[in-house]
C-alpha cells in the first residue's frame, strides 16, 4: 500500500481579489486551514473595476485558450458553490469594413477548430436578437454564445462568508510587509512566517495573490516576477430598464475607434468600459470627468438608450499583467513553499486557477495542465 499521510496544511493567503478568495475557498474545501490576509477590504483592487466578462475568445495560443476555456465551464458549479447568479447569453462582436469582417471570419475559424462555438451572424440576426443595439454599418457580427458575466463584489463578499464559515482567519486592512524565510538543507529556501509590521503568522504555504503588487510582493521573499500594469477603468451608469434582450456581454467594433464595451447588471445599471486601441495591454479611457463623458457618449452611439444615462460612479485602478501576457502560477522554484497567482483575465480564470492552485498546495501534486504558466518560463 502506498504510504500516504492526509495534508491539512496552514496557508496564508496573501490578496482578497477575486483570486485569493478563489484559491482559498478551493484550499479551504480541500481542508487547509486558511488565514486571508488583505492591505485593504476583500474585492477592492482590481476585481472591483474588472468588466468581469467569462470568456475563452482571442485567448492565445492553444493551452491559453484551453485554460481559459475549461475555466468558463466550471464557473457554473463555483458559483452553484458559492450561492450567486451568473449572467450568461454570450458575447457579440460586429465589423464595419471588409477586413474587420475578415478578421472576425479568421477568429471564428481558429476558436471553432479548437472546438468552441463561436458562430458568424448577419446584421438580421443580431437585431433580431437585440433590438436596442443600433449595429449601423455592419458588415458582419460574431457571437460566442457560452460567455457571460459576473459581478465579482457576488463572488469576493459569498467566499469571504463560505471561508468564516469554515473557520478561516480574515484578517483585513492588514499589509504584509515582509516574509520570514528559513535555509533547506537542499539549497532553496522556504518561508516560516508571513510578517505584518512587529507581528507574524507561521505557515506551511504562503500564496501571493496580491494583483498588481503581487510582484512587489514576491521581491519581499526574494523572488523576481516580471509583471507590469495598465490603468483601468470602468464606468457605473444610474440603474436603466433592461437594455439587453439576450447578450451577456457587447464589445462594439474594433475596427472602428474608440472602442466601448457595455454589461448591465441585475439592477440596471449599466457597465460601461472605454478599452484602448488593442484591449487591456494599452489601457483604458476614463482618466477625468471630460473622457468619461465621451466615454458614454461614445456608447449612446450604439446603445441609444445610453444617451439619457447618468453616471453613478467610476471605478479605477491597476490592471495586472504578466510580462508576457500569460499567468504566473506554482511555487517558486527558489522559496519552495511560496506560491504565485496572478494574471489578467484572473475572472475568468479564477475557479480553474483557485481548484488547481488547490491540489498543488493542499495535496503536493503538480498539475501538468498548469505547467506552460511556471515562473520558470521567463529563466
Ligand atoms: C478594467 C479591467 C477590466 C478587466 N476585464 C476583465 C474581463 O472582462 N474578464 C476577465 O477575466 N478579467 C478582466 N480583468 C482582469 C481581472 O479583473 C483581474 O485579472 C483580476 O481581478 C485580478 O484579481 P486579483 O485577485 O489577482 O487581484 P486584485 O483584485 O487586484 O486583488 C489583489 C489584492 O491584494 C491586496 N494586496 C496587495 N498588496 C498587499 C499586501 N502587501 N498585503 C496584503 N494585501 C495586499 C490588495 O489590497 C487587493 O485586494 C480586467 C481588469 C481590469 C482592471
Amino acid at each position: 500500500m502506498a504510504n500516504f499521510t492526509l495534508r491539512k496544511p496552514h496557508i496564508v493567503v496573501v490578496g482578497a481579489g477575486i483570486l485569493g478568495c478563489s484559491v482559498a475557498f478551493h484550499a479551504a474545501r480541500r481542508g487547509a486551514q486558511i488565514t486571508l490576509v488583505d492591505a485593504a477590504t476583500p474585492g477592492q483592487g482590481a476585481t472591483r473595476l474588472s468588466f468581469a466578462w467569462i470568456n475563452a475568445y482571442g485567448k492565445e495560443p492553444f493551452n491559453y485558450h484551453d485554460l481559459n476555456r475549461r475555466s468558463l465551464d466550471m464557473w457554473a458549479r463555483f458559483a452553484r458553490r458559492l450561492g450567486i447568479e451568473i449572467t450568461w447569453g454570450g458575447e457579440l462582436r460586429w465589423a464595419v469594413t471588409q477586413a474587420g469582417a475578415d478578421d472576425l471570419v479568421s477568429r471564428a475559424r481558429q476558436l471553432q477548430s479548437w472546438g468552441y462555438p463561436t458562430r458568424l451572424v448577419d446584421g438580421a440576426e443580431v437585431a433580431r436578437m437585440e433590438p436596442e443595439l443600433n449595429a449601423e454599418g455592419l458588415v458582419l457580427a460574431s457571437y460566442s454564445d457560452l460567455e457571460g458575466q459576473v459581478n465579482t463584489a457576488d463572488v469576493v463578499t459569498a467566499a469571504v462568508a463560505a471561508l468564516t464559515q469554515a473557520g478561516a482567519e480574515i484578517c483585513m486592512q492588514t499589509a504584509v510587509t515582509g516574509f520570514e524565510l528559513a535555509q533547506t538543507k537542499a539549497g532553496p529556501q522556504t518561508v516560516r512566517a508571513v510578517q505584518i509590521g512587529d507581528s507574524r503568522i507561521p505557515c506551511d504555504a504562503v500564496v501571493l495573490a496580491g494583483g498588481a503588487d503581487t510582484a512587489q510582493l514576491a521581491g519581499l521573499a526574494g523572488v523576481e516576477l516580471p509583471q507590469y500594469h495598465t490603468f483601468g477603468a470602468t464606468i457605473i451608469t444610474k440603474p436603466l430598464p433592461r437594455l439587453f434582450q439576450n447578450i451577456a456581454v457587447l464589445h462594439s467594433p474594433r475596427d472602428k475607434q474608440p472602442h466601448v464595451n457595455f454589461r448591465q447588471f441585475a439592477d440596471g445599471s449599466v457597465m460601461v468600459q472605454g478599452s484602448g486601441r488593442d484591449n487591456y495591454s494599452q489601457g483604458d479611457r476614463g482618466g477625468d470627468d471630460a473622457q468619461v463623458a465621451q466615454i458614454v457618449a461614445d456608447a449612446a452611439e450604439y446603445v441609444p438608450a445610453l444617451a439619457d444615462a447618468q453616471v453613478d460612479h467610476v471605478r479605477r485602478g491597476r490592471r495586472p499583467i504578466p510580462k508576457d501576457g500569460h499567468p504566473v502560477i506554482g511555487f517558486a522554484d527558489d522559496v519552495t513553499n511560496l506560491y504565485l497567482a496572478t494574471t489578467h483575465s484572473g475572472v475568468t480564470l479564477a475557479p480553474i486557477i483557485g481548484e488547481l492552485a488547490a491540489i498543488e498546495l493542499v495535496d503536493g501534486t503538480a498539475v501538468e495542465l498548469l505547467a506552460p504558466f511556471r515562473l520558470g518560463r521567463f529563466g
